[in-house]
């Protein structure tokens, strides 16, 4: 995904491509048509393509603001007293894989509450 926009004022001079520091534009001629192309990974956010384009075309402002991308969702795992997430299953799982144990889906007040209520009985005995 490309920050880099350019509208429709283009006129395809190339001055954006020869004056960037960072080779991060370039472009080809194919079947009759010109097409620019930009490099996020090696963009600099410079402004020097915006600075020197003769037509006003660059819209830089989308290389300044950006979007978040979203990349992965995942499940949760909330308490099962209160709900609060606690976790991705994936990360669980992991867990449980590398403790060869099943962890209890509770948030550490909840947690708490249950080892408390645990020893109860046997201070009673007491
Ligand atoms: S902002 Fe700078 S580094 Fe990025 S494409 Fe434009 S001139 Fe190149
Ligand atoms: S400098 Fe501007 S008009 Fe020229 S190719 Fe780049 S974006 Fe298009």
């Amino acid at each position: 995904m490309s920050y880099f926009k350019v509208n429709d004022n283009c006129n395809g001079c190339l001055a954006c491509i020869e004056n960037c520091p960072a080779s991060a534009l370039d472009f080809f001629d194919q079947d009759g048509r010109r097409t620019l192309k930009h490099n996020m990974t090696k963009c600099a956010r410079c402004g020097q393509c915006w600075r020197v384009c003769p037509q006003d075309a660059i819209e830089f402002q989308h290389l300044l603001v950006g979007e978040w991308d979203e990349v992965i969702s995942l499940d949760l795992i909330h308490c099962r007293v209160c709900d609060e997430v606690l976790y991705s299953s994936a990360f669980q799982q992991k867990i449980d894989s590398k403790l060869n144990s099943t962890s209890e889906a509770l948030c550490p007040k909840h947690r708490q509450n249950a080892a408390a209520a645990k020893l109860l009985p046997s201070i009673k005995k007491a």
